[in-house]
């Protein structure tokens, strides 16, 4: 293909002739150029073959044909190699230090070679003289013509084209692809497009101020004109071409751009992939756009479950309030209502009634203070506020203490408490009046939900980094089902009568308390036989 290619283009360039053996427009330099970029060592040979195929005079012997080619293939190969050193350049110009390196060693100084040696080794000069340097100029500056406006474009935009036939050598097409994959910027495709046009423009003035006025004959004078229109008309399609190009390729993105922005405003999925373009701008758009919507759903999914745990929490506190206000309602009303029949019936009441009457006031205050004290605790706890002393403590002490504070209520009940501890000290972390609190709650709920006589144990063990501490009772026990929700505020299993001494608050406040310590609580319960509550606290 270079071969045939490059033999019509060379013969084309004769009848741009204006110096002997000299051409004003030589495009066969831009078929060496592409054909050498893409096929290296075998382009250069079809160059070579082309050139001698394709004599511009009839005395040409087959000595000066090879020259000439060689000089022709060498003008194709210089950027080639520069392009095989640095695999850092991109072959389809992508940055502009490919563009440079093109530019400098694809246009300006391959062509200076070219244009030199050959006016040293094939242009017949008068005895003595070597080389006429207005001729070098007329050859470098058609060669370089060529180069720069069909080289440059076809090589920057025919990309596609051109790795579509390139060589079959499977890394150096795997290496191309990945380059061929990196989409090109706007800024890159405007750069080369005013490269060309500039120097391209500049090219067609300089020729006509420096050969127009010199060529006397009419002939010569008609080629060059002919060769700067060319020029121009090649700039000029360049230019319409690339804007064409350009105002496509961004209007296209633009409009799909458009649809997406239009789809996320609805809710409706978008897939950024289907906003096609070449450039680096949209490709990344595209792929914000795609980020922003993934950001929208998954704020969107947050939202959803936060409104879910805010509708949560606020049923949670109506039942907490209905029930707060339930359970101080009352103790309030049997206060209130002992304290009115003392009143009513002073004077008339019996002592023994009076008493009991009173007992009833003071157990129902008792209750309401201990609610209140829960309460608080609760809310503390809640709101950040609850201040933990923790010291090194045996827990051992504050079993031994909370057992001592509770003995009456176990001696009322005739219920004996058998403890073990081992030897060595139960060593914690811990906030000794906020253990003994948890032990208390624990001791007291056994007490409470006994029958008389009954035993309960408290034991206590190791478990890898924790201590146990477990109180087992033979009680009424708590169904299955009802055993996940008793660590819940206000949650008891049985109603109560008015007296009842408890406050549903207890477990609430052992399991936030416990946990306070990084230890936890959990229940082993058979109703009818009894239950065992555990609590762990890690050890120091
Ligand atoms: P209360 O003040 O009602 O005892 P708690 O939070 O301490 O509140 O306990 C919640 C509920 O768990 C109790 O109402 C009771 O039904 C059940 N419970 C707690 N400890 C025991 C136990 N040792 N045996 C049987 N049931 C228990």
């Amino acid at each position: 293909m270079t071969f045939a290619l490059f033999s019509i283009f060379n013969a084309l360039a004769f009848h741009f002739e204006i110096e002997p053996g000299v051409s004003i427009l030589f495009p066969a330099t831009a078929i060496a150029i592409l054909a050498c970029m893409s096929f290296g060592w075998w382009a250069a040979i079809g160059v070579i073959l082309g050139t001698i195929a394709t004599p511009w005079g009839e005395n040409a012997g087959l000595r000066l044909l090879v020259v000439s080619g060689v000089i022709s293939a060498i003008e194709g190969m210089i950027p080639w190699l520069v392009f095989r050193a640095r695999r850092d350049l991109s072959p389809d110009l992508r940055d502009m230090r490919s563009l440079l390196a093109f530019l400098v060693f694809g246009t300006v100084i391959n062509t200076g070679f070219s244009a030199i040696a050959g006016n040293v080794l094939i242009i017949n000069h008068p005895a003595g003289v070597h080389l006429v340097w207005r001729e070098v100029f007329v050859w470098w500056i058609a060669d370089f013509t060529a180069a720069l406006l069909l080289a440059t474009p076809a090589l920057a935009f025919g990309s596609a084209l051109f790795s579509r036939i390139r060589t079959t050598d499977s890394r150096r097409l795997a290496q191309e692809r990945e380059v061929d994959r990196r989409p090109r910027t706007i800024a890159n495709a405007l750069q080369i497009l005013a490269v060309i046009v500039m120097l391209g423009f500049a090219t067609s003035i300089v020729i006509r101020m420096t050969l127009l006025n010199r060529v006397e004959q009419d002939v010569k004078h008609e080629r060059v004109m002919a060769a700067v229109t060319l020029v121009d008309a090649f700039v000029f399609l360049v230019l319409g071409l690339a804007s064409a190009t350009l105002v496509l390729n961004i209007s296209r993105p633009f409009e799909q751009m458009h649809a997406a922005l239009d789809a996320v405003r609805d809710g409706r999925p978008i897939d950024p992939a289907s906003i096609e373009s070449s450039y680096l701008e949209f490709r990344s758009l595209a792929d914000a756009l795609g980020e922003t919507q993934a950001e929208l759903r998954r704020r969107e999914s947050e939202l959803r479950l936060q409104t879910e745990r805010a509708i949560e929490a606020s049923k949670h506190k109506s039942d907490f309030l209905a029930k707060m206000s339930h359970e101080l309602r009352t103790p309030l009303n049997s206060i209130i209502g002992f304290s009115d029949l003392l009143a009513e019936q002073e004077g008339t009441i019996e002592a023994e009634k009076r008493i009991a009457f009173l007992d009833n006031v003071s157990t129902s205050a008792r209750h309401l203070l201990g609610l209140i004290n829960d309460l608080l605790d609760v809310s503390k706890i809640e709101s950040g506020k609850m201040t933990m002393h923790f010291e090194p403590i045996d827990l051992r002490t504050a079993i031994a203490n909370s057992i001592k504070s509770t003995s009456p209520l176990f001696m009322r009940k005739r219920q004996q408490v058998i403890v073990s501890v081992p030897d060595e000290p139960m060593m914690a972390l811990a906030d000794r009046s906020r253990v003994e609190q948890v032990l208390l709650n624990l001791l007291s709920n056994a007490n409470k939900y006994s029958p008389e006589g009954k035993k309960i144990s408290v034991l206590s063990a190791i478990n890898g980094g924790d201590w146990r501490i477990s109180v087992k009772d033979n009680g009424i026990g708590i169904n299955n089902d009802d055993q996940h929700r008793i660590f819940d505020d206000f949650e008891q299993v049985y109603t109560r009568g008015p007296n009842s001494s408890g406050t549903g608050l207890g477990l609430a406040l052992v399991k936030r308390f416990v946990e306070m310590h990084g230890g936890a609580v959990s229940v082993e319960s058979t109703p009818g036989e009894g239950s065992t509550f555990t609590v762990t606290f890690p050890k120091t």
